[in-house]
């Protein structure tokens, strides 16, 4: 009896819709909490060249424990921060969260690393003044700008071209590099690809899921490592689980990175720092 009247979409009280307004209201006060309380943590995933499997890289990922100790899961609630403003706090914390970090293994002496990089959503490049922020979080931690590369989604840049393209220009200026990420999901125009100079494009794991079984996958792959090399950008696989995926990727080029459960999960700072100096396996 319920469940069809929660079917029927023409009623007009849909306890549907409303649990989904509630999920969302609920998600944002916590979120808000979670600001102020200090609720997130950064985890870093190794990014490994092909050949040698030595880490080169990492990307910072943001974790969210609430009050009770469970992990929600970024999928779930980035959409909500970004939606209700909050992404912006968030952000500000990640930056200066990330570059902290970094700061912190340079001053250790443990920084072998080319970069570390950070997820950034649209609503942050297109709000305030993002170009200002990064510059303040590299003085304040006084790491050198290469050391933090800025990943963007197609879709962020399409959302806002000129203002976003201003934005890349005024921080590729001051040393700060960007990266594609998820390239090849996006709905977007391969004609940017000219009219930005980015550091590297990160292959979405959709294309390297079934790149073993599925041809098609496969000559994608090998057409977009393709186009990067002709950009002069390097590649990032991304979602790299198994060895022989591996084996096939550096077939197709030896010398490009990837990212994947096979070198190693996200981890915490610390548990990261066994991979600084290290080969992957
Ligand atoms: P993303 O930036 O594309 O990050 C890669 C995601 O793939 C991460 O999930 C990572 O844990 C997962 N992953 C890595 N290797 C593998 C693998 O081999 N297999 C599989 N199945 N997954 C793998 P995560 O941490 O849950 O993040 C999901 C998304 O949430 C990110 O996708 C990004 O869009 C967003 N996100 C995460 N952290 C941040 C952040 O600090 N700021 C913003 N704005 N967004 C973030
Ligand atoms: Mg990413
Ligand atoms: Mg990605
Ligand atoms: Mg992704």
């Amino acid at each position: 009896q319920a469940k069809a009247e929660g079917r029927d979409r023409t009623r007009f009280y849909d306890p549907e819709m409303d649990q989904k307004a509630r999920d969302y209201l609920r998600t944002q006060r916590r979120l808000r909490h979670a600001i102020e309380t200090g609720g997130f943590t950064l985890v870093y995933q190794p990014i490994a060249h092909i050949t040698t499997d030595n880490v080169v890289a990492a990307e910072a990922l943001l974790r969210w424990h609430d009050e009770i100790g469970n992990e929600i899961p970024p999928a779930h609630f980035i959409p909500v921060a970004e939606e209700s403003g909050l992404i912006k706090a968030i952000g500000e914390w990640i930056i200066n969260e990330a570059c902290r970090q970094i700061g912190a293994w340079q001053k250790a002496g443990l920084f072998c690393l080319d970069y570390v990089s950070i997820n950034i959503s649209p609503r942050q490049l297109i709000e305030g003044d993002f170009a200002d922020l990064v510059a303040e979080n590299i003085r304040r931690h006084a790491i050198a700008p290469e050391t933090l590369r800025l990943e963007i989604t197609e879709t962020a840049l399409i959302e806002n071209f000129d203002k976003t393209k201003r934005l890349i220009d005024t921080l590729n200026a001051q040393g700060i590099k960007f990266i594609i990420d998820d390239f090849g999901t996006g709905y977007s125009s391969l004609s940017y690809l000219k009219q930005f100079a980015f550091s590297a494009l990160k292959i979405d794991q959709s294309f390297i899921r079934d790149i073993l079984h599925d041809p098609k996958d496969a000559t994608l792959v090998r057409a977009i490592i393709d186009i990067a090399r002709q950009f002069d950008y390097q590649v990032i696989a991304e979602g790299v689980e198994e060895d022989a995926q591996r084996e096939m990727l550096r077939e197709n080029d030896d010398a490009i990175a990837y990212q994947g459960y096979l070198c190693s999960q996200a981890e915490t700072a610390e548990a990261f720092e066994k991979h600084l100096h290290r080969k992957c396996g």
